[in-house]
């Protein structure tokens, strides 16, 4: 893995993440949820600090100088977002987080329940609810192994859905879609296609044009960017469909005591003052990402990924979600212990006596978790600064600690 294959790259990552020198109780903390939210890198931070220590104008709203500035500033971060996924920047919209872009997406194309969207059993909870609360849903099967089922994917195919709503990469097991084959099937019945991308967006490079995206959700703080925002793109022809969540100062071009007319998009999406100092942010972040290469990341992600399994499938106490080897997965794993049904005092002690933060519950993906595990799941789940070593240390302390619970 990186600190084996790019040494030189991976001491750098101590020095630009501060969270990677904490100590707990003088044991070096081990970060392992970044599914959750990942760490973040000095640039960023002094990017928002930079903002946040001058003159911190408002955007778009006059004509002074360092409005002005601002203003540039933050729409250069909105060509920048387009440039990593591929798209025009009148194509991105700022919002705070994947949940409010997929409810933007839900409530603004005017369902009702008699529109079907096909979801995937895995989705994660900000991907199903506003779909349950706006339409009617068909989840897709999974097979035995882990596999979204193909076969059933195009029997609802055929039942002429809205919407399909994909999850690139499950929060709960770090495996992947087929998406290029599975948006071409929607696509093929003209279905609007939206792309959950919370957990891809941040290890793979994602060419919206070339897959046929309508929509894809992303967060800027699971790809070391700040918390509270998050993007939205949409194809022009489909944003300029869909109604605001949210209206307000800055989203209309004209208004009197009657009526009032939008502006154009994406700004008609971005009522209110928004996040300047996270969107600088995260163009900090993506400058970052761009400078280690999405190929880097990439691969370091795949390689995690495999070694979380191949130790996970050494303890024959342990269930692991979606355990099949040739599945296409990311640097997430899902453990639950039959028979340990809560498992909050393991993560308990895993941070406690071992400094190892990872995850357990259901991991707002509750219909699947339950459907794989009688209780809870521990995740585990790695970003570009994490090591092989670490990986170890998480299964070898979670095996100290199964051997009191369960003892052998
Ligand atoms: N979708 C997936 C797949 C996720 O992993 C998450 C975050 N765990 C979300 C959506 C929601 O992201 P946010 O909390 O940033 O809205």
């Amino acid at each position: 893995m990186l600190e084996q294959t790019n040494p030189e790259l991976y001491a750098r990552f101590k020095a630009d993440f501060p969270g990677l020198s904490e100590q707990f109780d003088g044991t070096d903390v081990t970060y392992l949820d970044n599914a959750a939210t990942t760490l973040k890198p000095k640039a960023m931070v002094e990017a928002m600090n930079q903002y946040y220590l001058g003159i911190s104008s408002n955007i778009h709203r006059g004509k002074y100088v360092s409005l002005e500035s601002v203003s540039d500033r933050y729409e250069n971060v909105r060509s920048k977002v387009a440039n990593l996924i591929g798209a025009i920047a009148n194509e991105v919209v700022f919002l705070r987080n994947t949940t409010e872009a997929i409810n933007l997406v839900a409530r603004g194309l005017g369902l009702d329940k008699s529109d079907k969207v096909v979801l995937c059993a895995e989705s994660h909870h900000s991907n199903m609810l506003p779909w349950m609360e706006n339409a009617t849903v068909d989840f897709v099967s999974v097979t035995e192994t882990g596999q979204v089922s193909l076969e059933h994917y195009h029997e609802l195919l055929k039942q002429h859905p809205k919407v399909v709503a994909l999850t690139h990469c499950a929060n709960t097991t770090g495996v992947y879609l087929p998406l290029e084959q599975m948006v071409k099937a929607a696509k093929a019945i003209g279905a609007v296609v939206v792309v959950d991308g919370a957990q891809s967006v941040p290890h793979r490079k994602i060419d919206v044009k070339a897959l046929g995206i309508d929509f894809l959700a992303f967060s800027a703080h699971k790809m070391v960017g700040p918390t509270g925002l998050g993007v939205l793109y949409g194809d022009r022809s489909q944003l300029e469909k869909l109604a605001p969540l949210n209206l307000g100062g800055g989203c209309v071009d004209w208004v009197d005591f009657n009526k009032y007319r939008l502006r154009k998009i994406p700004h008609r999406f971005e009522a209110g003052t928004p996040h300047i100092a996270g969107v600088l942010g995260l163009g900090a972040s993506i400058d970052y990402l761009n400078e280690i290469g999405f190929d880097v990341i990439e691969q370091h992600d795949k390689a995690m990924g495999q070694r979380l399994l191949s130790l996970a499938t050494q303890y024959d106490y342990l269930k692991v979600l979606n355990a099949d080897p040739e599945l296409d997965r990311g640097a997430v794993i899902s453990v639950s212990i039959p028979g340990v049904d809560n498992l909050d005092d393991v993560a308990r002690y895993l941070s406690d006596s071992y400094g190892i933060m990872c995850r357990n519950g259901h991991l707002c993906a509750q219909p699947y978790v339950s459907s794989q595990s009688s209780g809870q799941v521990l995740r585990a789940s790695g970003y570009f600064y994490n090591t092989e070593a670490q990986l170890e240390a998480f299964f070898e302390a979670l095996d100290q600690i199964v051997s009191f619970i369960i003892p052998r």
